[in-house]
């Protein structure tokens, strides 16, 4: 048993920062790993994390947390609980399982760094539980839906997605490596756990796991909380390195970090929380839109997060990013929909009669607008021929999220018509984008993006054979018992709207 009390060593064990006398600090802390922008040492010492833990209690809770979630799997496997749940909400999950669970453990790496190269003790320290964290996040999410693949083979995507060049994989990945496994330290905290975790993550998985309970998945719901919990805890490395940062003159830059990872951050938010909150949760669970959800939580909380530490919201927020709460993830939703074999998990239309409106209440206009592709996309699947309802060609790609390119039906929603896709002529070769945003963080570091083939530059490299949507499947991973079908079996287009009293 340990002879000391916590009081007595615990300031001086979680913060022991000295001065090098045998080597320069920047041997020990390179620029590319450490980004130090020039504040000295004594500085970066300043650093305040505001939960403060001993590597004993971390131990404890973390065996309790694991204990409680691994006994919740063992139960509801035997009650079948999986069988039972809606298929939409399974879809959900899918989606999430492919794209969560080996970032989770990529983001151990990116923790890793944090915890040998940030500039003060006590921020290493913090990374170093960090790390034990992300690792058990992937070790945990990959386990739970491991144990459903003999139910479902689309688990199976749980650990193979990030794996292969699957569309979302290719985002996933190019997102991922900018924010965290190709990144310094410095970044890391500002994009990886100030604006990612802390503006993005850590209230979805709030949001999520409070979804799971109300629609029966207690599995699921206990996951996603027990992350959570450890979430919390390693996202608070961003704010202190953002207030040495902007102590030290350096807010530009931070400022910059933010703008580009809120973004990022976004797109690939609207494409997995988007789908799920406004199609694919069953109607009666659903507590909020993704909109209302969004101006609640990130957009609120962002905002007093920007004031208290003197910093602005990003240069695109009333511009470009407001906007488009009321039209970019739907666009995705229909896009995703229609080329539902490239995708792991089985896209839910979510627009049966009274789904439909539900979102005409939450997004007005919304009939006018994407119901109007809706409406012929159901009276094809009524007419028997669904076939017109899947892809021949192939979308553009955004070379900088690698999300298809979306655009709002301009002559109904006005002025948001533009011209798209953004371009950009660089070192010879033609980049898209999907909006100003993606061209402008592009240009702002060419040399770290320009390399990276979309998924349609590699078919137009001739690297997809043969290029058809048969050849693109094939290269993307997807057999026939994984492709994306309409998850209810397109009962939704035959639901009659119910007479009126
Ligand atoms: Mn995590
Ligand atoms: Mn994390």
């Amino acid at each position: 048993m340990p002879k000391l009390q916590r009081q007595q060593y615990y300031d001086l064990t979680r913060d022991m920062n000295w001065h090098f006398r045998y080597v320069d600090e920047a041997e020990v802390f390179p620029e590319a790993m450490s980004k130090s922008l020039g504040v000295p040492a004594e500085e970066w010492w300043k650093w305040d994390e505001p939960y403060k833990l001993t590597f004993r209690e971390y131990t404890y809770n973390q065996v309790d947390k694991d204990t409680g979630i691994y006994s919740i799997k063992s139960v509801t496997n035997r009650a079948n609980l999986y069988e039972k749940l809606d298929s939409g909400w399974r879809s959900a999950i899918k989606a999430h399982y492919g794209a969560i669970p080996v970032p989770e453990y990529l983001a151990s790496i990116g923790e890793a760094r944090m915890a040998r190269f940030g500039r003060a003790a006590a921020w290493r320290n913090m990374a170093t539980f960090g790390a034990l964290d992300e690792t058990r996040h992937g070790q945990a999410q990959a386990w739970f839906p491991y144990s459903l693949i003999d139910k479902d083979p689309q688990m199976d995507w749980a650990l193979k997605t990030l794996h292969t060049n699957e569309w979302g994989a290719i985002a996933a990945r190019h997102l991922f490596d900018d924010m965290f496994t190709a990144n310094d330290a410095v970044s890391t905290a500002i994009q990886l756990t100030f604006t990612f975790e802390t503006g993005f993550t850590n209230l979805q998985f709030l949001g999520m796991a409070a979804d799971a309970l109300h629609v029966g998945d207690m599995e699921f719901g206990a996951l996603i909380s027990s992350i959570q919990t450890d979430e919390a805890r390693h996202a608070q490395q961003g704010e202190p390195t953002l207030r040495v940062l902007v102590a030290n003159g350096k807010k530009a830059e931070a400022q910059k970090m933010v703008d580009i990872m809120f973004w990022r951050s976004w797109r690939i938010f609207s494409l997995l929380t988007g789908l799920s909150m406004d199609y694919y949760t069953p109607l009666e669970y659903r507590s909020m839109s993704f909109k209302e959800f969004m101006e609640e939580w990130i957009i609120k909380q962002f905002m007093d997060q920007f004031k208290d530490l003197g910093m602005n919201t990003p240069w695109y927020w009333e511009s470009h990013f407001l906007p488009e709460l009321d039209w970019y993830h739907h666009g995705l939703h229909l896009g995703v929909w229609f080329w539902r074999p490239t995708v792991w998990w089985n896209p839910d239309a979510g627009v049966s009669p009274a789904e439909r409106d539900w979102l005409e209440e939450k997004y007005p206009g919304w009939n006018d607008t994407f119901g109007r592709w809706w409406d012929v996309i159901t009276e094809n699947v009524r007419k028997g021929e669904a076939n017109k309802t899947l892809p021949e060609t192939f979308p553009v790609v955004c070379n900088l999220c690698q999300i298809p390119i979306i655009t709002p039906c301009g002559h109904a929603i006005g002025k948001l018509e533009r011209p798209i896709p953004f371009m950009l002529e660089y070192n010879g070769r033609q980049y898209n984008f999907c909006s100003e945003i993606c061209r402008w963080i592009f240009k702002e570091q060419p040399e770290r993006y320009h390399g990276h083939l979309s998924i349609v530059d590699r078919l137009l490299a001739g690297q997809i054979q043969p290029p058809t949507v048969e050849g693109a499947l094939a290269y993307m991973g997807l057999t026939p018992e994984i492709m994306g079908q309409d998850a209810d079996n397109y009962q939704w287009a035959f639901a009659e709207r119910k007479a009126a009293e």
